[in-house]
Order: C-alpha cells, then sequence, then structure tokens
C-alpha cells in the first residue's frame, strides 16, 4: 500500500493511505542505509494490524525537501499578510517571493484581513495581482475569497509563510473545522520559538490536500544565487530584461535599461525596484565574503 507520512511522532510514522492513518515503524535498513523519512514522503507499507498499524517497507522518490520545518514534498508555499494589522512589509513579502521561486515552489498569495482593507494596501494586492497567477484576497474571520483559495489548495501539499498576527492560525481553523490551532497574541502552537523543536504536522484538508501545521521560512536569509538569477524571480523585471540594451543588465547604472524605464513611467513601483536592489546588494556581498 502506498501512503504519505503525516507525522512523525515519537518513533512512530503516522501514513495516511487515503483509507486509514496507520502508525508505522521503519524497517531497519532505513536506519542502517541512514535513510531519513520525512513528513511529506510519500511510501510504501505492509500492513500489521488492519487499518491502524504497518511498517514502512521502502521511500518513493522525492520531490524537494524543505529544512525547516523538514518536510518532503511540497508543492506551494502559501504567503500570507493582511491588508492592515498588520500593514504589509513589501519587503518581506518579495523576499518571501524570492525564497520561494528560488526553491521552484508554486506560490499563492494571500492577503487576509480584506474587512480591513485601506486604499494603500488595495494598491499593492492589485499590483501582486497584475504580475503574479495566484493572489488572492480573503477573510479568514468571514467568508470572502475562501472558495477561490480552497480550490489553490485542492490536491496539493502546502505550507504557510507570513509574518505572525496576519492570521495563518486562524485560516487554518477556518480551512479545516476542528485543526484548533491557537490563534491571537500568545499562541503555542503555530508560534513557536525557532529553536524549539517541532514535530511537523500535515492536517489534510477536508476538500483535498494537505497544509502544514508550522510555518516555514523562518530563516529568511536568501539562498546563493547568481546576481542574474535574482531578476528571474521578479517576473515583470524578467519579461522586460530582452528590451534592456545589454543581455546580462542587472538594470542598475547600465545604458537603455527598459526596467529602468518602466520605473520612470511608474509601471514598475519604486517599492519592487528598492527590494531588488536590497536583494542584489545581499547577494552581491556574500560573494565578497566566500
Ligand atoms: P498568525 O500569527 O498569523 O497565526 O495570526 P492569528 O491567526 O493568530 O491571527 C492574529 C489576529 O488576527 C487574531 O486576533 C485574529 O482573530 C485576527 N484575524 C484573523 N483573521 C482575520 C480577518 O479576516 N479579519 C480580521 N479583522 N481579523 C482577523
Ligand atoms: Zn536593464
Amino acid at each position: 500500500m502506498e501512503g504519505l507520512v503525516v507525522k512523525n511522532y515519537a518513533g512512530f510514522y503516522y501514513v495516511d493511505t487515503g483509507k486509514a492513518i496507520y502508525m508505522c515503524k521503519a524497517r531497519g535498513k532505513f536506519k542502517k542505509d541512514n535513510l531519513k523519512i520525512l513528513t511529506g514522503d510519500r511510501v510504501v507499507i505492509k500492513e500489521i494490524v488492519p487499518n491502524s498499524e504497518g511498517v514502512i517497507e521502502s521511500l518513493l522518490p522525492r520531490k524537494n525537501e524543505l529544512i525547516r520545518p523538514p518536510i518532503a514534498n511540497v508543492d506551494q508555499v502559501l504567503i500570507v499578510f493582511a491588508f492592515a494589522d498588520p500593514f504589509p512589509s513589501t519587503e518581506l513579502i518579495d523576499r518571501l517571493l524570492v525564497m520561494a521561486f528560488a526553491l521552484r515552489l508554486e506560490v499563492v498569495l494571500v492577503f487576509n484581513k480584506f474587512d480591513l482593507v485601506n486604499p494603500e494596501s488595495q494598491k499593492l494586492f492589485e499590483y501582486y495581482k497584475k504580475i503574479l497567477p495566484k493572489v488572492v484576497a480573503i477573510t479568514a474571520r468571514g467568508d470572502t475569497g475562501i472558495e477561490e483559495l480552497t480550490s489553490y489548495l485542492n490536491q496539493k501539499i502546502s505550507v504557510l509563510a507570513g509574518p505572525s498576527g496576519v492570521g495563518k492560525s486562524t485560516l487554518i481553523n477556518r480551512l479545516v473545522p476542528g485543526a484548533k490551532l491557537a490563534t491571537g497574541e500568545v499562541s503555542p502552537k503555530i508560534k513557536r520559538g525557532r529553536h524549539t523543536t517541532r514535530h511537523v504536522e500535515l492536517i489534510k484538508l477536508p476538500f483535498g490536500g494537505f497544509i502544514a501545521d508550522t510555518p516555514g521560512f523562518s530563516n529568511l536569509t536568501l539562498p546563493e544565487m547568481d546576481k542574474l538569477e535574482l531578476q528571474s524571480y521578479f517576473p515583470e523585471f524578467n519579461q522586460n530584461r530582452k528590451y534592456c540594451y545589454f543581455p546580462n543588465c542587472l538594470h542598475v547604472k547600465e545604458p537603455n535599461c527598459r526596467v529602468r524605464e518602466l520605473l520612470e513611467t511608474g509601471e514598475i513601483p519604486p517599492f519592487r525596484y528598492e527590494n531588488y536592489l536590497t536583494f542584489l546588494e545581499e547577494i552581491t556581498s556574500d560573494e565578497r565574503s566566500s
């Protein structure tokens, strides 16, 4: 039988076969070969006790692997911000976008608390909607946008990312009746300190798919990349770079740069360009120090 590891706790792997959740031990060869089984792994199990206990016989190939939280086969990142309370930091949005894209993950950008929308955050939302395929405005405490978001989560393994207070726990509780994640200022489960060990669990979504109960991307250091690679994670830069005079234009001081022309005309907003320069600088200084 094939199944998905949804939790690893106290020496047992909890494997969801679609029919039941089996408490499993791994075969000895896993330890011998130093093969680590992660939450999110697809495995083949042998049933020991009908519908309750089994043994993991083998591990199917992994599509990818996140470090924190440790989870395999992630399809997409749900980057969550709020229209207000707290007002979104575009630097953090853009940083999380770059990090997700660099890992080849799909992105759903969620703006929560639509009930608190204001003209500034509405403008940000509209800009991101123009450059990214999946951007959705929701009210986690209500109904706005929930159906659209559900369609993006369906059949996928998703991980949340985003600052605290934007409504991540509220959203999980909204999507999974009975998940009962603590919300508000002092929330133990989803907001533990980064040095506390956590057993990441995949929560089954009632409409299909899974969502990790622990937010990812708490380490905000950009991954190592080439300077030219960065712009490929800014879709509107990437689309226009072919019109720059130099094929390897970094859009800093080069002549006849289309990206800076678009900045002049206001088609690319200053915050996107500034964040790009900030990241470019970070990447550059990494290269110098190594
Ligand atoms: P987390 O830190 O991202 O997990 O955020 P929480 O889920 O703990 O939510 C932080 C606060 O925002 C709580 O007081 C929630 O009740 C509130 N909140 C969540 N969703 C909404 C929403 O759609 N609208 C409004 N106005 N508040 C919300
Ligand atoms: Zn250029």
